[in-house]
């Protein structure tokens, strides 16, 4: 870059919200239509994430007359309710995820997951703007195809304005109940204190400009520093995967720096990078398991790696690369850090229930669920990954101290067969659940059923 330019990476973004708001939908809205159209192309669907480079973001929001300038490359955007890990996890105190969109769904306002999701971040400091989905099924909705909101607002009739107007008022309020000011968009003068609303469409694209724009707009505008391109690799693994073919690999996100063939990597265990693989871009998606190669790959991208030995790394972790001059026993030392801040955080009296979930986040977000203040619920134990016959030993020891504590609390993880048979042979519960709440739910119930 010219000196006084600033060198900033693409902004990472992630689509949270309660199911069937309509996060998948959004997404295959904004990618869909310029594939559709063959309009400015270069749209690439990553490895748990997609890619929108800045031309195309342009041509998508060409209608707002924005004359903003666009700093960024591009917006990463991370897709799947999967990825919790993402959201959930600081790397060394910085938040993975540059900003969120929270998708409700208009004619539902908040539901348990849209709070839950409010709540992790928060938890994170993330900013966030909310996509007010499926305003075309405002009763009489006219549609705008892929217009601007404010547009697309001036063709309805007055009853579709009033049911807008009170089914907002009506989810404005919901947040204000969660501690939250909110606004929408273009009415909003202190974008900062108050979140603004972009309401949507992800069947006939209302809406979609301005949220794109806001996006982009608000990540260049405050977050130049977070964004400023660094050379010190920054990586994070979302998902650990058997692909036939490549054996156990991990999906990453590069938030910062280049990873190439051949760099050696740790976390958890030392290992080389056998191969970079991204998938065939848009149109070739349907030509089954193949992938593209990559010599190296610079951030901010979607990653699948191959190599020996992934079977042991954790979804949620950071990957460490060893330099020419770095000292391995020393990162490996830092690799573990991850692991060890979460397991600081139970509590060591030793009573408690034994809680397992599928990443480190998510595990991570669960305990400091479990430890707040209006929750309460102690833990002996952790695990990650599905429930195995040697967790229900674990968590059987609590049925001589405390019976209501040998219990599972599994979030978002499979329980073996083997393991359940164990489980009630020795009277372990256990709950399962997608929902953090609900865990909670059914513990408390479980409980007082014990009491009575
Ligand atoms: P997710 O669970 O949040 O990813 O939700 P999906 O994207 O899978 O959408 C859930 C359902 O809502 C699907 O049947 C979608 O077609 C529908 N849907 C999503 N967005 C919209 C929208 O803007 N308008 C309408 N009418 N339906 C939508
Ligand atoms: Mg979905």
């Amino acid at each position: 870059p010219k000196e006084g330019e600033e060198n900033l990476r693409s902004p990472i973004c992630c689509i949270m919200g309660h199911v069937d708001t309509g996060k998948t939908k959004l997404l295959d809205c904004i990618r869909g239509t310029n594939v559709q159209e063959g309009e400015a192309g270069g749209i690439t669907q990553q490895i748990g994430a997609t890619y929108f480079p800045a031309e195309n973001i342009r041509e998508r929001t060409r209608e707002l007359k924005a004359d903003a300038k666009l700093k960024v490359p591009g917006l990463l955007v991370i897709d799947t309710p999967g990825h919790e890990s993402f959201t959930n996890l600081r790397s060394r105190g910085s938040s993975l995820c540059d900003l969120a969109i929270l998708v409700v769904d208009i004619m539902h306002g908040l539901e348990p997951q849209t709070i839950e999701s409010l709540n992790l971040l928060r938890m994170r400091d993330t900013e966030f703007i909310v996509a007010l989905n499926k305003v075309d099924r405002l009763y009489g909705w006219k549609t705008c195809k892929n217009a601007p909101i404010v547009k697309a607002m001036k063709q309805q009739t007055k009853d579709v304005v009033n049911e807008f107007n009170m089914r907002l008022t009506g989810i404005i309020t919901q947040f204000k109940e969660q501690g939250l000011n909110t606004e929408l968009y273009y009415k909003n003068k202190e974008m900062g204190e108050t979140f603004s609303i972009v309401p949507t469409s992800a069947i006939t694209g209302e809406g979609i400009p301005d949220l794109l724009l806001l996006l982009v707009n608000w990540a260049q505008k405050t977050m130049v520093e977070k964004l400023t391109y660094v050379d010190d690799v920054q990586c994070t693994v979302l998902e650990v995967k058997v692909i036939e073919g490549h054996g156990t690999t991990i999906d990453v996100v590069l938030v910062n720096g280049v990873l190439h063939e051949g760099d050696q990597i740790v976390g958890p265990i030392v290992t080389t990078i056998r191969a970079l693989l991204t998938p065939h871009p848009m149109k070739e998606l349907r030509v089954k398991g193949t992938y593209v190669h990559h010599k190296e790959i610079k951030a901010a991208q979607g990653i699948k790696i191959t190599a020996q030995g992934l079977e042991h790394a954790i979804a949620g972790t950071a990957l460490h690369v060893i330099g020419p001059d770095d000292d391995i026993e020393a990162i490996k030392e830092q690799a573990m850090e991850d692991m060890e801040s979460v397991l600081s955080r139970i509590d060591k009296s030793g009573e408690g229930v034994y809680v397992q979930a599928s990443t480190l986040g998510s595990l991570e977000a669960l305990l400091e669920f479990l430890k707040s203040p209006a929750v309460k619920i102690p833990v002996s134990g952790i695990g990650i990954g599905p429930v195995h016959k040697k967790d229900i030993m674990k968590a059987g020891v609590m049925l001589e101290r405390k019976k209501e504590y040998a219990t599972i609390l599994a979030f978002d993880v499979k329980v073996t067969t083997d393991a359940r048979e164990l489980a009630d042979e020795m009277g372990v519960k256990i709950f399962c659940a997608d929902i953090i709440y609900h865990l909670f739910d059914q513990f408390k119930a479980y409980i007082e059923s014990i009491k009575e």
